[in-house]
């Protein structure tokens, strides 16, 4: 059983706090995001509520690029291939054809709003990537290819009159009534909470990578979007499926930064600590096998040299050119004295990209009327068990494209109303001792990264779940005033949803590999593992 987990974090009262009206409330500034204000019609009024700064969001730390059908030698089929070879049976093959499909129009947008992505020649330059089958990758600024992506997008946000963004304003918690959502309660540090009613809403929150000790994400991907949606009733489904990079820069003091697998489809080897070239002892696709595979691979040979990394190795290759192609990676390893050309770059596994989230069909419509949702914090069924590289940036894209238009048509068959329903939460638990969030936060990454990582079984999940039922006791219940706080609640609430997830499908199914169950068991689990809250 999850975590009991109060249905608003915080007390309010609609006397005692400011409200706001809205057509469409949008949470999040990520691509899926931003994608989502532009798509509705500037007829209607669109308010994004993000708890960072604007630059702070999985999509404008992208490297690598995003994946499309855009050579004349590739096909949408093989695209289409690829995408379920890896996902396998838990994709939904229409959502995966209308993605793959859309995927050329959106990127050629984003090149009219002024993106540059990376050309050979007068043709785009292409990348390939782990199981993808074709040079399909469109990348920009060598491997910076988000915050290119992210600087054409802002650009178009900021000429949309009707688009207001609110940045540093953290969303609580979800505002239902009857089974339909009303907007959400937000907070920031000069106004406090404030209810913001919209006819629609659209939840782009993205990931959770930071409930891992090892990860890529940045430190806003804390699961907000799905313990919210959970709280208010959404269904959230696949939460067991968490893909690990397998190549995280591992240097002590340096934040996690990721080696993106481009730099393995340019040719770099991976070595362990004597040197050996190890990826065909344990796939014939070598460094191009698929994600989960290479990480498995990877902590395997960690144990095998009883060392705490793998090396990225590219000194075979054109030094020039590989500091051109990678001049992110390279000024970030510079910083530690090592030069990607010559010197071996440490590695090892994080926790990279959630594929489950809050279920959402093909329009990105949730289980709960008037919430909408699109991009990472999402399970679409584009993604199955295991994403193939660079289609998430294309999910946020085409997602949050359609999210953002259909909430709209939505909204905009709905008469404008300035009444405030009476929802109210009287008053919660305790306040109590102040608690060490840190050490809290701390424990339970390093407890996550231990016992529910690459490798699970049911002697470390349940372990994990005993632990976590222990701090959710005096941590659910309790009443904070600011984002720490909530975070810590909702990254809570998210663990224990995954660990129930991954204790409960008892078998070995693309990125969830059980020690204890090696198998894929079609007969018992080729399904959706689902949870959801009984609402009030
Ligand atoms: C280092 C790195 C490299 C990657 N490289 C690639 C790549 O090359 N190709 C690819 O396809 N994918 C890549 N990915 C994955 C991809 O970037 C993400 O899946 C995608 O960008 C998610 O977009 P999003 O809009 O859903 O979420 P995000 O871009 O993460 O945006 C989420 C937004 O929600 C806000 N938010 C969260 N909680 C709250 C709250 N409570 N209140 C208000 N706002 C909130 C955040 O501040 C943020 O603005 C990479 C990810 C990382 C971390």
């Amino acid at each position: 059983m999850p975590c009991p987990t109060p249905r608003y974090l915080v007390p309010f009262h609609p006397k005692q706090v400011p409200h706001f009206f809205t057509d469409v409330l949008i949470i999040g500034s990520g691509l899926s995001g931003f994608r989502a204000a532009l798509a509705v019609d500037p007829s209607l009024s669109v308010v994004v509520a993000t708890k960072d700064g604007l630059e702070e969001s999985s999509s404008a730390y992208a490297q690598g690029g995003i994946a499309a059908v855009l050579s004349p030698d590739d096909r949408f089929e093989d695209h289409i291939a690829d995408t379920l070879a890896a996902g396998g049976s838990l994709c939904d093959v229409e959502v995966v054809e209308r993605v793959i499909r859309a995927a050329p129009k959106h990127i050629r947008e984003l090149i009219d709003w002024g993106a540059e992505f990376d050309h050979a020649g007068d043709q785009l330059a292409l990348g390939r990537e782990g199981a993808h089958g074709r040079n399909r990758i469109a990348h920009a600024l060598g491997d910076a290819t988000g915050k290119e992506i992210m600087r054409a997008v802002s650009r178009q946000i900021e000429m949309a009159a009707h688009v207001d963004i609110w940045p540093n304003t953290f969303t609580v918690d979800l505002l239902a009534t009857d089974g339909v959502c009303r907007g959400a309660l937000v907070w920031n540090q000069q106004h406090g909470k404030t209810l913001v009613w919209a006819k629609q809403t659209i939840l782009a929150t993205g990931g959770a990578g930071q409930l891992y000790r090892e990860t890529t994400n940045p430190e806003v991907a804390t699961g907000d979007g799905m313990a919210m949606a959970y709280r208010a009733g959404a269904e959230l489904r696949d939460l067991e499926f968490m893909q690990f990079h397998p190549t995280v820069l591992y240097i002590a003091g340096s934040s996690r930064h990721l080696i993106s697998e481009a730099v393995r489809g340019e040719g770099a080897w991976l070595v362990d600590r004597t040197g050996y070239r190890f990826m065909t002892d344990y796939d014939p696709r070598g460094e191009l096998a698929p994600r989960d595979v290479v990480s498995l691979a990877i902590v395997a040979q960690m144990e095998k040299t009883k060392h705490p990394n793998v090396y990225l190795d590219l000194s075979h290759l054109d030094g020039e050119k590989v500091r051109e192609r990678f001049p992110g990676i390279a000024g970030v390893c510079g910083e530690f004295n090592l030069d990607i050309a010559r010197d071996q770059i440490p590695v090892r596994p994080g926790a990279h990209y959630m594929m489950g989230g809050v279920t959402v069909d093909v329009q990105g419509r949730t289980t709960l009327d008037g919430l909408w949702a699109a991009g990472e914090t999402t399970s679409s069924g584009l993604h199955g068990a295991n994403r193939l590289a660079s289609n998430s940036l294309l999910e946020a894209l085409v997602y949050g494209a359609c999210t953002g238009r259909s909430a709209a048509r939505a909204a905009a068959e709905m008469n404008d109303s300035f009444t405030a329903p009476a929802i109210e939460n009287p008053n919660l638990g305790l306040v109590g001792e102040p608690l060490k969030m840190a050490d809290i936060r701390n424990s339970l990454a390093s407890l996550m990264w231990r016992n529910v990582g690459v490798r699970r079984n049911a002697e470390g999940l349940n372990e994990a779940i005993e632990n976590i039922n222990r701090w959710c006791r005096y941590v659910l219940g309790r009443q904070f005033a600011d984002p720490i706080g909530w975070e810590l609640q909702n990254m809570l609430c998210v663990a224990s949803l995954m660990i129930e997830a991954a204790l409960a499908r008892q078998e070995t199914r693309g990125v969830q590999v059980r020690i204890d169950f090696p198998e894929t068991d079609d007969q018992r689990w080729n399904r959706h593992l689902t949870f959801f809250r009984n609402r009030e």
